[in-house]
Parts: C-alpha cells; sequence; structure tokens
C-alpha cells in the first residue's frame, strides 16, 4: 500500500510517501513557511536530488496541494495519479484521554481532535488544518490519525496523577499523557525482535533521545510510564526544554527578574535544557560535544547533568517495572552518540550492564551493545515515526 504520512505544524508541513509493504520511502519533503512571506517546498524523490520549489503557500490547502502536485509531476513524481495513494496518515500531537490507538478519521474523530487542543494549543489545530486540506483534496481518500499520546494511555493511575488537587484531573483532566508514543512503541517492538522475544515477555526502557527527550518504562508490551508529562516540557533535560524542576522556581525567577508567567514559559521552554545549562553555547549536542573534547566547562555541565537524568530515570523505572531486561536508545543523539551512551551506562553497573565499545561505535542499524553476557541488554534503535504511522494507517484500513 502507498501511505502518504503527514506531519502538520502551524507553519510548516512534513510529507512522506512509504510503500508500507516494503518499507520504502518513494519521496518525501516539507513545505516551510506556510501562511508566511518566502514559503517553499523542498521535495526529493527516493534515489534523485533534492528540488527546492518557491511559491506563495498562503495556507495548508495550497502547501498540500503543492505536495500532491509534485508527487503526480511527469518525469519527477513517483506516482501518475492521486487514486494511486491507499490513504493518509497524520501524526497528531495530541489525544488526551479521547485516544488509546490509532483511528480512521471521521466528523466525530475532527471533533474529538478539537477538544483536545486546550491540552496542545499549539499543535492539535495546526495538526487539524492539515487533515482537512487532505480531506477537500483527497475527498475519497481514506485518513487516519495516529497520536504522539496514544501508546501511554496504558499508563497506571499511580503514573498518570500528579499530587495536585484531584479536581484538577476531574475539572480539566490535568495529567501525565506523555509524548513520542509512536516511536517509544515502535522502538520497544523492534527490540523485541532484536532480542528474539515477544514484547509480552520483556520490560523495556525506551531512551528516545533527540532535541526533544522523553524515557519510556515498556513493561510487557505497555507503557507504564514516561517521563514527559500534561506536556512535553516535563522529564529530561533537553535540548533547549527545562525538564524536571522544582515548580516554585517559576515564582522566584519571575519576581527576581520582573518576568511575566508567558516570559518565563518561553525561558523554560526556548532557552532552557543544555542550552541554557550550557550558558547559551548550543542546543545541539554535536556542539556541546566538541566542547567537551575541547575541555570547555560549559560542554562537560550540560552533557554530564543530561546523563545523569536520563540515568536517574533508568533507575526509576526499573523499580517502577520491578527490574528491566533492555534498555533502547534511540533518535538523532541516542542513535548516533557513542560518548553520550557510555555516559549513561556509566551509571548502570549496579544493573551488571557493561558496554561493547566496538559496538557501541556502529551506527545506523539495530545493534546490541551491552557486552556478551550482560543479563541486562543495551540495544541501539534507530526509530522511524514516520513508517511506523504508514503501518498504522495501513493496518487500519485493511482492518
Ligand atoms: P528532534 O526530532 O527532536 O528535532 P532528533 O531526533 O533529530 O531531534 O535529534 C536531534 C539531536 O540529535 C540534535 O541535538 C543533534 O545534535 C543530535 N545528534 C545528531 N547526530 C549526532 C551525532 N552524530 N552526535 C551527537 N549528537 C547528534
Amino acid at each position: 500500500m502507498k501511505i502518504l504520512v503527514i506531519n502538520c505544524g502551524s507553519s510548516s508541513l512534513k510529507f512522506q510517501l512509504i510503500d508500507s509493504v516494503h518499507g520504502q520511502v518513494l519521496a518525501k519533503g516539507l513545505c516551510e513557511r506556510i501562511g508566511i512571506e518566502g514559503s517553499r517546498l523542498v521535495y526529493r524523490r527516493e534515489g534523485a536530488k533534492e528540488q527546492t520549489v518557491k511559491a506563495p503557500m498562503t495556507e495548508h490547502k495550497t502547501a498540500v496541494k503543492m505536495v500532491l502536485d509534485a508527487l503526480t509531476a511527469p518525469g519527477t513524481g513517483v506516482i501518475r495519479e492521486l487514486s494511486e495513494i491507499d490513504a493518509v496518515g497524520h501524526r497528531i500531537v495530541h489525544g488526551g484521554e479521547k485516544f488509546a490507538a490509532s483511528v480512521l478519521i471521521d466528523n466525530g474523530v475532527l471533533s474529538a481532535i478539537e477538544e483536545c487542543a486546550s491540552l496542545a494549543p499549539l499543535h492539535n489545530p495546526a495538526n487539524l488544518t492539515g487533515i482537512r486540506a487532505c480531506m477537500e483534496l483527497m475527498p475519497e481518500t481514506p485518513m487516519a490519525a495516529v497520536f504522539d499520546t496514544a501508546f501511554h494511555q496504558t499508563m497506571p493511575m499511580e503514573a498518570y496523577l500528579y499530587g495536585i488537587p484531584y479536581a484538577y484531573y476531574e475539572k480539566y483532566r490535568v495529567r501525565r499523557y506523555g509524548f513520542h508514543g509512536t516511536s517509544h512503541k515502535y522502538v520497544s517492538r523492534q527490540a523485541a525482535k532484536v532480542l528474539g522475544e515477544r514484547p509480552e515477555k520483556l520490560r523495556l526502557i525506551v531512551c528516545h533521545l533527540g532535541n526533544g527527550a522523553s524515557v519510556s518504562a515498556v513493561q510487557y508490551g505497555k507503557s507504564v510510564d514516561t517521563s514527559m508529562g500534561l506536556t512535553p516540557l516535563e522529564g529530561l533535560i533537553m535540548g533547549t526544554r527545562a525538564g524536571d524542576m522544582d515548580p516554585a522556581i517559576v515564582e522566584f525567577i519571575a519576581h527576581k527578574e520582573g518576568k511575566t508567567l508567558d516570559e518565563i514559559m518561553e525561558i523554560l521552554n526556548r532557552q532552557s535544557g543544555v542550552l541554557g545549562l550550557s550558558g547559551g553555547l548550543s542546543s545541539d549536542f554535536r556542539d556541546l560535544e566538541d566542547a567537551f573534547q575541547a575541555g570547555q566547562p560549559e560542554g562537560e555541565r550540560a552533557l554530564k547533568a543530561f546523563a545523569y537524568r536520563v540515568a536517574k530515570y533508568i533507575g526509576a523505572y526499573t523499580a517502577a517495572m520491578n527490574g528491566v531486561d533492555g534498555i533502547c536508545f534511540t533518535a538523532g543523539l541516542g542513535e548516533n552518540s557513542p560518548l553520550i551512551r557510555r555516559k549513561i551506562c556509566a551509571y548502570l553497573g549496579y544493573l551488571g550492564v557493561s558496554l561493547d565499545e566496538e559496538q557501541n561505535r556502529k551506527r545506523g542499524e539495530d545493534l546490541i551493545i551491552s557486552a556478551p553476557g550482560c543479563g541486562v541488554k543495551v540495544l541501539v534503535i534507530p526509530t522511524n515515526e514516520e513508517l511506523a504511522i504508514a503501518e498504522e494507517t495501513c493496518a487500519l484500513v485493511q482492518a
């Protein structure tokens, strides 16, 4: 089946056309600056050079139209007609408590996604815009919604409740939701394959370490805890997000610096994390690793704090599952940084973990990087959220 995967932001739209049977990307790209001056489409057909088309895109519908035109363009396209697209899979950020799995989109689903918008005001409305644009241009094509939060809906109450008045949960559904669910699910399933076991037999900890980063405890195939919360701000120290901290810091800094709540939230989301910790040096871990190797204290500070926080979560989730069989690293940093994996695993001696350094230096494939004989396996599993969305969409359409 040919599945078009769409990830729509407020001013951008990423897409991939995937042959879900062979897991092959036929074409991919993105539209940037939608609704802003200077909008453009970057398009790449598998095996060909990237093309950039600059054209005004006043709204998402224009962007989707350009993507569909590019996919069907004689010579550079990959399909002859739109009817070759069997279904569209949309990445949706927040499904609240309404969605514990991917669904085919109908009017009821659209309204439910809209109702979740107060939980993700920047993301859900943009995701909806993308769905509506596709529905208008491809009215006959089935569409699926694949939620970032859905995989974590199996968390037990003690993991998702915050220690605040219960009325806030009852009235506003303030609780832990967790994100990166598509990745945590895909990686945990893939790790089980690599370990030659069924997911139902394994307790896994998945460390999705990218610019945004989260850890999850996947017990016997189900997410039982995860580090992101009501929003993606909680948990690990990230590229620019603060992660866990004393909530009283918000008031303290607001007083000291004379800042509004919005300004503080902006700082916690965009100027904190390793960017903030490194004194503004960089949010990109490659720069921080270079700084660390060059002996700059800013780099060391940020990397140490980052690795420590991940290790702390691994300890917590080992306790939550009463043990652990495998620890998986994924996403930009998790897949590509032997240094950060080494720093995190240095805390795991109590689990009997030691690394096979030769394996740890490899990249780009599923790997077991713990030394032979370790009871707790450490794995690197490249994530593929688009393929996971395509597969979920395909399964829904076939069912
Ligand atoms: P997101 O999808 O959240 O934007 P990614 O999963 O693409 O993030 O990860 C981006 C992060 O991965 C960046 O901070 C980048 O520095 C880091 N990264 C990518 N390649 C490497 C590498 N070779 N060494 C260290 N860090 C890397």
